[in-house]
């Protein structure tokens, strides 16, 4: 008889769970697969990556219908938004997608689904609902919540966070947003864009802190040109509900109190790992308020026991819970030893034009004592970019005393899309002569890719060295209009 139930427990189904058990199903394992809420999918499909682009889609419609003009179209009667509407499109975008996550589709992968909280009796067993259950490897995958801060006034006055703001019955007519990464500045422009007054308060002096200050700046000044006001370098004192209205009181960094007020507060200040009610320390297993102890190869303190996805507090994205799970999958299942590398990690914060990253920024190289290069180009000398009414944003690519990439970054229309050329280039050690001799289609943004590492060699190639030599070889004569 087998000495366990399962040959791996997930707990937690997720964009990290849901990859660990299609994995190890598909590899021949008995699979169980606990999953605290009543459908599959976690954060990302219910109340994180799917509604928000959704949102976002429909904000940048309405956006583009308000100035129709520029676009030499005549002007169209707007009405206002019905927020039912947009939260009835984001359902049924979930819906769609909840089939390809669906029991019945892990079951035919050959992965048991439970449902409920489970919590861990000892190093192998957990218990759901007074069941014990018992697997030789488990997988933590249980996700992160909204932080949500003791502020004084906080627990009297209702607020939102990312499980309430898609399904909204209306459009509040303000929003005052608390932090400035990237969930609360995608929204701040998508509410803002259908009609809310928003704020956005944040205590250091400025936003999206994992970006480069000038790329993040460029898209502040952008979201205040579209109507965002921010309270920067300020400190939250207390909330208080008015009824109608919430006033957030806060101190400026010259110590003056301001009252914002608002018809509703959203709560964006980063995310607290679900770990405290797993029973881990019956377990053997530590963590602390940032997420899992891991090792490289994503083994938590029992090594038997492993992490995945935003309970690792390293990247919390979805792809980087993708990307973990396969670690762990190819760790506790194919039992190969393999690291998790995130050198070329990439991500991309969804605004308006969209600011995509991968590698290191220019904070990064700077703050590792690199020696490094900086090379831009702008969208507002790409062709296709002013086709489309887009002109703003500019890529900056980054590289090393040897002139090897060390990262790049994209404020652009798609530069989400675009960015993925990097992630093939980077990945696979591409040379840059590969990139500024490959032919790209005509007008496309993805010409920003070739043109800024055609900026770095065009000093190299136009250089008075290489004239010479070709007026000395080839009696070249020089200018034919202008000064020499
Ligand atoms: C508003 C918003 C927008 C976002 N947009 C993006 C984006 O555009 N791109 C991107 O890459 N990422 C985005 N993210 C981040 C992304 O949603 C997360 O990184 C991703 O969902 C993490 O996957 P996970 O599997 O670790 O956790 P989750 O997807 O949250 O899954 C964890 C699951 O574990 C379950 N669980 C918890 N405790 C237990 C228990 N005791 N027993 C059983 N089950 C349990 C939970 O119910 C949940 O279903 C966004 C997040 C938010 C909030």
């Amino acid at each position: 008889m087998a000495q366990f139930d399962y040959d791996i427990g997930i707990l937690g189904g997720g964009s990290a769970g849901l990859t660990v058990a299609a994995g190890a199903a598909q590899f021949g394992a008995k699979t169980l697969l606990i999953e605290k809420e009543k459908v599959l999918g976690g954060d990302c499909l219910h109340f994180g990556c799917v509604p928000s682009k959704t949102l976002i889609k429909t904000a940048h419609v309405y956006h583009l219908m308000k100035h129709a003009q520029r676009f030499g179209l005549p002007q169209p009667g707007l009405q206002p938004v019905d927020f039912r509407d947009v939260s009835g499109r984001i359902r049924s975008v979930i819906d769609t997608i909840q089939k390809h996550d669906s029991v019945e589709r892990f079951c035919s992968l050959g992965a048991k689904v439970l449902f409920g909280h489970a919590v861990f009796n000892d190093e192998h067993t957990v218990s759901l609902d007074g069941r014990k259950i018992t697997a030789k490897t488990w997988v933590i995958a249980t996700g992160s919540s909204p932080a949500v801060p003791k502020l004084e006034g906080i627990e009297r006055t209702p607020y939102l966070t990312n499980r309430d703001i898609f399904y909204l019955d209306r459009l509040p007519k303000s929003m005052a947003i608390l932090g400035a990464g990237p969930i609360s500045i995608e929204m701040a422009q998508a509410f803002c864009r259908l009609g809310t007054r928003v704020s956005v308060i944040q205590r250091s002096s400025r936003i999206l802190a994992r970006e480069d200050s000038d790329m993040a700046d460029a898209v502040m000044q952008n979201l205040k040109a579209e109507g965002v006001d921010f309270h920067l370098d300020t400190s939250v004192l207390s909330v208080q509900d008015l009824g109608d209205e919430r006033a957030v009181m806060i101190k400026t960094i010259d110590g003056k109190a301001v009252s914002v007020r608002a018809e509703a507060i959203l709560v964006a200040l980063g995310r607290d790992p679900n770990l405290r009610t797993l029973g881990l320390d019956q377990a053997g297993v530590e963590y602390d308020g940032k997420g899992l102890r891991l090792d490289a190869r994503l083994r938590t303190t029992q090594k038997h026991i492993f992490g995945a996805g935003d309970v690792t507090g390293t990247y919390q994205f979805t792809h980087a819970a993708g990307y973990e799970g396969g670690v762990v999958l190819t760790n506790a299942v194919l039992h190969l030893p393999r690291r998790a590398d995130y050198a070329f990690f990439p991500w991309c914060t969804y605004t308006d034009p969209e600011l995509a990253h991968i590698g290191m920024n220019e904070t990064a190289a700077k703050e590792a004592g690199l020696h490094y290069t900086v090379w831009t180009e702008e969208f507002k000398m790409n062709d296709r970019g002013l086709a489309e009414g887009e002109g703003l944003g500019r890529i900056k690519l980054i590289l090393d005393a040897k002139e090897k990439p060390l990262g790049v970054q994209i404020l652009g229309l798609h530069a989400g899309e675009l960015i993925s050329e990097w992630v093939a280039a980077l990945n696979g050690k591409v040379k840059l002569s590969a990139l500024a001799g490959a032919v790209h289609p005509y007008p496309t943004l993805a010409e920003i890719n070739k043109r800024v590492v055609g900026n770095y060699f065009s000093g190299k190639i136009f250089s008075d060295k290489v004239k010479k030599a070709l007026r000395f070889f080839f009696s070249l004569r020089g200018r034919a209009c202008g000064v020499e």
